[in-house]
């Protein structure tokens, strides 16, 4: 995501280094690049001006800061404001005194609102919250199924009118037996107060453009439920529309923060950086993929370092926290240094790695990640797959000594693992090479353990 935005915005500014003093001549033309780059991202107009303006002013009366030079200076003031534009402060979900809390999403069609419903109650379980999901998408064939199936993949009790009774609702023009959203959304708090789940998701319905029926619907479940937060469900792919949907889901229905969905999708950052300028609403969560992990809590501080291309070190380091046991990897440590390490430990170290996602996104959160994107777009998970295929398919004692795997093991591996003989002999070879040069490393480092001289 915001990967050309990004290209830019350092290159412009990489431009700026090694000046000793910047004029003001400098800071207009770095000014006029910044704002063509926002527009080339989709920013909407209204938000690059006042950002424009902002960073000029700033820039122009910038103090010399004994700490950095005029360029880094000017970094600082375009993450600043970056930083402004993308909502300041993290904004945290906020819970109601007496729960349940009631979370509603709207949105329109195909926004991402029942895949986030899903990803949400994930969210919320793995912090300890019991969540439930509401069906009150009635419109969309299929939508409450597809709840339903999130829900079960979340572990998460869904509730939902059964198909073809009437909660509140009665025939349709089709003569066809259909609930009514709105009561639905009621009788799902009740039995959410009933049964003592803390937290409800409202999921709602929503057309392919905006509506005035649709409003009506999604305002009709808000006047009836009640909800702590009102979540807009905002596609980041749909650029410039992004602003006139906006506005009109603020007007008909209002809404206390954004989700941006489809990150993943989006290269120019139009939406992210223009929904919370132009909505005065907070962004409080992202999506950036069709699994339920794919979603993580909006941070501004670190988006806006991200596309500054200075990585998102804090997410990676709380990735870390979360997949990695200290102590394990301090014991891993020990072996490497004095080449004791096993195939089980190499295995172990991988799959907590991978624990943390796909290997091109943990790359890319760090520091000049931007510039390495081809070597990123190289880092293949199916070869990764593989390796992990094959040390499972060997035994434990061969795990921890592979030199006892012979012949006819190798084979056996490599046809239980689908790959050739010769990716199993590259594999042990490989292994022993690394295991090697990592002891070794760890010798000249003076690592605890380590032996010096190891060959
Ligand atoms: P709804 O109509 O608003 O309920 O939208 P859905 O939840 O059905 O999502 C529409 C489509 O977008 C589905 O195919 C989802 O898998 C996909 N989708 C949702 N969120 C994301 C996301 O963050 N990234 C990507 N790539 N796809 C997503």
């Amino acid at each position: 995501m915001f990967e050309s935005l990004s290209d830019r915005l350092t290159g412009v500014l990489k431009d700026l280094r090694g000046k000793g003093r910047l004029s003001d001549a400098d800071i207009d033309a770095t000014c006029r690049e910044i704002r063509l780059a926002l527009l080339d991202a989709d920013v909407a107009l209204p938000v690059v001006r006042s950002f424009i303006k902002k960073i000029k002013e700033r820039a122009k009366g910038a103090e010399v800061h004994g700490a950095l030079n005029p360029a880094q200076q000017v970094v600082k003031i375009v993450n600043d404001e970056l930083v402004g534009i993308l909502g300041g402060e993290t904004r945290r979900l906020q819970f109601a005194k007496t729960p349940p809390t009631v979370i509603m999403l709207a949105g329109l069609q195909g926004a991402g609102k029942t895949t986030l419903a899903g990803k949400l109650a994930k969210w919320l379980k793995d912090q300890g919250h019991t969540p439930m999901l509401v069906a009150c998408d009635l419109q969309r064939p299929g939508a409450v199924t597809q709840l339903q199936v999130v829900g079960e993949r979340a572990g998460v009790s869904v509730f939902a009118p059964h198909p073809g009774t009437s909660i509140g609702g009665g025939e349709n023009e089709l003569g066809v037996t259909a609930a009514d959203p709105i009561a639905v959304a009621q009788q799902g708090i009740a039995e959410a107060k009933n049964k003592q789940y803390d937290v409800v998701v409202v999921d709602t319905a929503g057309r392919l453009g905006i509506d005035q029926e649709l409003m009506a619907q999604a305002a009709g479940i808000r006047d009836a439920v009640q909800p702590d937060e009102t979540l807009f469900v905002l596609d980041a792919m749909i650029g410039q529309d992004a602003v006139s949907t906006a506005e009109a889901f603020r007007e008909g229905v209002g809404f206390t923060g954004v989700v941006l969905t489809k990150l993943d999708g989006d290269a120019r950052g139009g939406a992210a950086l223009s929904v919370r300028e132009l909505t005065g609403q907070p962004i409080l969560f992202a999506s950036t993929g069709e699994k339920l992990e794919d979603f993580d809590v909006f941070h501004p501080e670190r988006m806006a370092s991200r596309i500054l291309g200075m990585g998102d070190v804090l997410t990676l380091i709380e990735q870390a926290e979360q997949h990695f046991d200290a102590t394990q990897a301090e014991a891993t440590a020990a072996k490497i240094g004095s080449g004791e390490l096993t195939l089980e430990d190499f295995l172990e170290q991988m799959m907590a790695v991978r624990k943390m996602g796909p290997i091109a996104n943990l790359l890319g959160m760090l520091p000049g990640a931007g510039q390495m994107k081809d070597a990123l777009a190289g880092v293949d998970e199916k070869q990764l797959d593989r390796i992990q295929a094959i040390i499972r398919g060997m035994t434990p004692a061969e795990r921890a000594n592979p030199k006892i795997i012979n012949g006819s093991r190798r084979l056996r591996i490599a046809n239980g693992s689908g790959v050739k003989v010769s990716d199993v002999n590259q594999l042990v070879d490989r292994f022993f090479e690394a295991r090697k040069m990592m002891s070794a490393m760890a010798g000249q480092m003076g690592m605890p353990g380590a032996r010096r001289n190891q060959r």
